[in-house]
């Protein structure tokens, strides 16, 4: 089953498969290595193997203990390969998928690791643009820190940015989770380091409550709440911990922090979580989310107190915003109720069909209210998924830079 990639490595068992291709547990000159060798679609893909070769300098230059290290890149005969450093344990979605939720000072602990690696990546200028759990690994053989957490290594980078061609995005129509992605992103503006800000703390509310801030149901739907909703509380956590947490998931780049301030944050913070169980909340059920916002436990909320989870942004012009997160510097303006629902002042009334709830009842409100739900969400939708496009336009530009500035070519300051 094993077999020699390139003149100097050996790849002898499967570790894993991603969506880029499969990783093996592999052997080179100095050792035991992780070899990740792309799918051949994108091996074979011409223009995709002179990209890979031109990042080579800013992927293989990387060198932190938080980060997955590229050791070497092999173009040979229709192998494409990344030789990357052997993490001996699993990735944080597979410890997610069991654990559904852990402990917040295990949760600090690990996104401090990573913060700490983004810091290293940010200042050499590299933005990762795909973090999420699954590019996260923990090194079990490594020594335990707080809460129990092994050190956690963050790796993929460049690697998205490789496969999300526009080309290729347009063919496959495969663009990822949307769960992670920065706003600014959603409306066009080209990913700088705050997108992995965002992402990481999206993945540390994740680790806290077992759920992403804005994910669940339809993607449209999701990119829509990145730009315009707030996030809900988590009942228990300290204050100071909320606070960094909305500070990274604010709507405005400059307004989060920067990957050493967070990383530097966290650690300070871990006292406070030191010993806390994992939290209890309920997971927001994504079809009601669309309609009302749902509520958390309410053993977890205060006596007979219901909480939001999730507090929609008045997006009215002029309307007072729900809370101090909507920092936001979007421009884009939704349609108001009145205008989706078609009853704004001086629009013609039309009588009422036969068989159409009468206006002012339970059902025409229930009616209405679907209605301007399913066209506020069809709007936003509509721009955001112009935005993405955008985006994947503008990433495709990048490509073509001159190799220095090619590797997530967007400046390292947020
Ligand atoms: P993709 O990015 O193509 O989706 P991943 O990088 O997520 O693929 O890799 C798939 C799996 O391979 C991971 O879940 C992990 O179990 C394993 N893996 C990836 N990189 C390494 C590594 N450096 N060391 C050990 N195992 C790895």
């Amino acid at each position: 089953m094993a077999r020699k990639i390139g003149s100097r490595y050996t790849a002898n068992q499967i570790l894993g498969r991603g969506s880029a291709g499969t990783v093996w547990l592999g052997e080179g000159p100095e050792g035991p290595v992780a070899v990740k060798l792309l799918r051949e679609d994108l091996a074979s893909d011409q223009e995709l193997v002179g990209r890979f070769v031109q990042e080579r300098t800013a992927l293989l230059g990387l060198e932190h203990p938080n980060v997955v290290s590229v050791r070497d890149l092999v173009v040979d005969g229709n192998d494409l390969a990344l030789v990357m450093d052997l993490v001996r344990g699993t990735d944080l979605r597979t410890r997610l998928d069991r654990d559904r939720r852990l402990s917040p000072e295990a949760a600090v602990a690990i996104v401090a690791d990573i913060a700490d690696g983004l810091a290293a990546a940010h200042a050499a200028g590299v933005v990762h643009r795909d973090v999420k759990p699954e590019n996260v690994l923990l090194d079990m053989q490594g020594p335990l820190g707080p809460g129990g957490a092994h050190p956690a290594l963050l790796t993929d980078f460049g690697v998205a940015k490789l496969i999300d061609s526009p080309r290729r995005t347009r063919a496959t129509k495969i663009i990822g989770t949307p769960d992670y992605l920065a706003p600014e992103i959603v409306e066009g503006l080209p990913p700088r380091a705050a997108v992995d800000i965002y992402a990481l703390a999206t993945v540390l509310y994740e680790l806290l409550a077992g759920f992403t801030p804005f994910g669940g149901g339809h993607p449209g739907a999701v990119l829509r709440r990145h730009v315009t909703e707030t996030v809900a509380p988590l009942p228990g956590i300290p204050d100071e911990l909320w606070q960094l947490l909305i500070q990274c998931l604010a709507k405005a780049p400059a307004s989060r922090l920067r990957a050493s301030e967070l990383g530097a944050r966290l650690r300070e913070l871990l006292p406070l979580v030191a010993g806390m169980p994992p939290l209890d909340v309920d997971e927001p059920d994504a079809e009601s989310a669309e309609d009302e916002a749902p509520v958390v436990a309410e053993e977890a909320a205060p006596a007979g107190e219901r909480v939001r989870r999730r507090g929609a942004v008045p997006l009215v012009p002029g309307a007072k915003p729900a809370d101090s997160n909507r920092d936001t510097h979007t421009s884009m303006r939704v349609p108001g109720p009145d205008e989706l629902a078609g009853g704004a002042r001086g629009t013609a009334r039309v009588p009422r069909a036969a068989g159409a709830p009468r206006p002012g009842s339970a059902r025409h409100r229930a009616v209405a209210r679907r209605r301007r739900v399913a066209l506020g969400a069809a709007a936003v939708a509509l721009v955001a998924a112009a935005g993405v496009g955008t985006w994947l336009a503008t990433s495709g530009d990048d490509a073509d830079a001159t190799p220095q500035d090619t590797n997530n070519s967007a400046p390292a300051s947020p």
